[in-house]
C-alpha cells in the first residue's frame, strides 16, 4: 500500500500548480490539487486574462478617431460598462471551466476549500486530513496597499475588474506595470485619470528610454501623470473621494486604484510552522529546483517572488513535475524572459537594461531609433514608436531589445527566440527586414548612438 494518499499535492489551481499537477499526472504521479477561489487563479480571474480584454476596450476610442484619416466616419460613440462586464465574465466562465476538464481529463483530484499545512506530508483541506509525499505550495500573491488614513475607501486591482460603474475620475496610485496599465485602460475609457507614483520615474526595472518614452506618450494624450508624489491620506468629499498629498494638496476623484505591490500569499497557512523559510516579504526562500528549506515542500510562482509573470509561473511548474516525476532534475531558467507591458502605446522587452548592461559587460553599443509609424502619417496621431538595441561590443551580441510602441509585446516575442539563440548584432544586420512594418527597424539600426 502506498505511504502517502497522493505522491503531490498543489495549493492552488492557477497558472503554477496547475500545469505543474497536469504534467505530474501525465508522468504516472497520483495528484490532488486543492484551490480556494476561481480555477485558473489571478491571471486568469484577476489578472492578464481580463486585464487585456479591458486594453482592447479602451484601445477603440484610438481607433475611431484614427479612422477619419482613412476616410471613414465613425458616429457618435460610447461605451457601456455593463455590456463589458458581462461579457468579459462570460469569458472567463469558459475559461474556468477548460481548466476544470484539463485537470479531470489529467487524472488529478481536485478539491475545493483553503488548504492548511500540517507537516512536511500532511495537509488540511475541507476539514480532511490527506498526507502526501510532497507538497506544492502554487498560492500566488495579493494586492499590498500602504496603511495611510482612509485606505480603506480605496480599490485594488482585484475590485477594479468587478467596479459597480464607470468612474468619472480616477486617480491610480503606483509606478508598476499594473498601475501603468489601469492608467491606460481607465483614459481610453474616456475616464479622467490622474497617476500619481513616489518615485521619479514609473517602471523602475525596465530600459530608461523605455520609461521615459512611455511617460511622454501618456501625458501627449492627455493623462495626468505626478512623479515624485504620494497620498498621505483618503477622505470622502462630497462629490465622491478627497486624495490629500503629501505636500498638501487635494486631488478629487471617484475612485482610487492602488496598484502599489503585491505580498505572496504565504502566511497562515501553517508553512512557518511546517519549517518552511520565508524571506522578509514572506515569500518562500527556494533553491534553483525550487525546493523550500523543507525537502518535501516546493514552491512555484508569485509566491516565491522570482519573476512574477504566468509563463514563469508555468515554466517552473513544468520543470518541477520533471524533477520530481521523470527523473530529470530540471532547474528552471530565468534568462532573457521577455515581457509587455500593455499600456498604451505598449512596451515590449528581453534581456539587459542598457544599465544593467553597462555594468554587466562594460564595454557596449547602443542602437536606438524614434520614428512616427506610417499608420500615423494618415491620422495625424503624434505618436513616437522607439526602438532600442544593446550589443556587447566584445562578442557582437545582442543582450537587449527594448521598444514602445503598436503591438510591441507581439514584436518583441520572436526577438526573445533570437536573444535565447545568441544572436550577434551581424545576423540581425543580415536579417531582411519585412517591409513595410515597424518591427523591420531592428534589422535596419547602422549606427549606435552611445
Ligand atoms: P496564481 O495564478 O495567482 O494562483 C494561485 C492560486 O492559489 C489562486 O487561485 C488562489 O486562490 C489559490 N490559493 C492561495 N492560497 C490558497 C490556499 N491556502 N488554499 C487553496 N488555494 C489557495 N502576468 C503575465 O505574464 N502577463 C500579464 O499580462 C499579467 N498581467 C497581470 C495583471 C494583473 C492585474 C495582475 C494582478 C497580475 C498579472 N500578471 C501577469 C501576473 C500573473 O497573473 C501571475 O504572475 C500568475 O498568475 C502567477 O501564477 P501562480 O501560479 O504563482 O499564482
Amino acid at each position: 500500500m502506498a505511504r502517502f494518499d497522493y505522491d503531490l499535492f498543489a495549493i492552488g489551481a492557477g497558472s503554477g500548480g496547475v500545469r505543474a499537477s497536469r504534467v505530474s499526472a501525465s508522468f504516472g504521479a497520483r495528484v490532488a490539487v486543492a484551490e480556494e477561489s476561481d480555477l485558473g487563479g489571478t491571471c486568469v480571474n484577476l489578472g492578464c486574462i481580463p486585464k487585456k480584454l479591458f486594453v482592447y476596450a479602451s484601445h477603440f476610442r484610438d481607433d475611431f478617431e484614427d479612422a477619419a484619416g482613412f476616410g471613414w466616419s465613425v458616429g457618435e460613440r460610447s461605451v457601456d460598462w455593463s455590456t463589458l462586464l458581462a461579457n468579459k465574465d462570460r469569458e472567463i466562465a469558459r475559461l474556468n471551466e477548460i481548466y476544470r476538464k484539463l485537470l479531470f481529463d489529467a487524472g488529478v483530484d481536485l478539491l475545493d476549500g483553503r488548504v492548511r499545512v500540517v507537516d512536511p506530508h500532511t495537509v488540511e483541506v475541507a476539514g480532511k486530513t490527506i498526507t502526501a509525499g510532497n507538497i506544492l505550495v502554487a498560492t500566488g500573491s495579493r494586492p499590498s496597499v500602504p496603511e495611510i488614513p482612509g485606505i480603506e475607501l480605496a480599490i485594488t486591482s482585484d475590485d477594479a475588474f468587478h467596479l459597480p460603474f464607470l468612474p468619472r475620475r480616477v486617480i491610480v496610485v503606483g509606478g508598476g506595470y499594473i498601475a501603468v496599465e489601469f492608467a491606460g485602460i481607465f483614459h481610453g475609457l474616456g475616464v479622467a485619470t490622474t497617476q500619481l507614483y513616489r518615485g521619479p520615474l514609473f517602471l523602475r526595472g525596465f530600459d530608461d528610454d523605455v520609461r521615459a518614452a512611455l511617460a511622454s506618450e501618456m501625458r501627449q494624450r492627455g493623462l495626468d501623470l505626478r512623479f515624485d508624489t504620494n497620498v498621505a491620506s483618503i477622505e470622502k468629499s462630497s462629490g465622491g473621494l478627497r486624495a490629500t498629498l503629501e505636500d498638501g494638496s487635494t486631488l478629487e476623484a471617484d475612485t482610487i486604484l492602488y496598484a502599489t505591490g503585491r505580498s505572496p500569499n504565504t502566511r497562515g497557512i501553517g508553512l512557518e510552522q511546517a519549517g518552511v523559510e520565508l524571506d522578509d516579504k514572506g515569500a518562500v526562500s527556494v533553491d534553483d529546483l525550487s525546493r523550500s528549506s523543507v525537502p518535501s515542500i516546493w514552491a512555484i510562482g508569485d509566491a516565491t517572488d522570482r519573476i512574477n509573470l504566468t509563463p514563469v509561473a508555468i515554466h517552473e511548474g513544468m520543470c518541477l513535475a520533471k524533477t520530481l516525476f521523470a527523473d530529470q532534475p530540471t532547474r528552471p531558467d530565468h534568462s532573457n524572459v521577455a515581457s509587455a507591458v500593455f499600456s498604451q502605446p505598449p512596451i515590449g522587452s528581453v534581456g539587459l537594461t542598457e544599465t544593467a548592461a553597462r555594468e554587466a559587460y562594460g564595454e557596449i553599443d547602443v542602437y536606438r531609433s524614434s520614428f512616427r509609424a506610417l499608420k500615423h502619417t494618415l491620422t495625424g496621431r503624434n505618436e513616437t514608436t522607439t526602438m532600442k538595441l544593446i550589443v556587447d561590443r566584445a562578442s557582437d551580441r545582442v543582450i537587449g531589445v527594448h521598444m514602445v510602441g503598436p503591438e510591441a509585446g507581439e514584436i518583441i516575442q520572436g526577438f526573445a527566440v533570437a536573444l535565447k539563440c545568441a544572436a550577434t548584432k551581424a545576423q540581425f544586420d543580415a536579417t531582411i527586414g519585412i517591409h513595410p512594418t515597424s518591427a523591420e527597424e531592428f534589422v535596419t539600426l547602422r549606427d549606435p548612438v552611445r
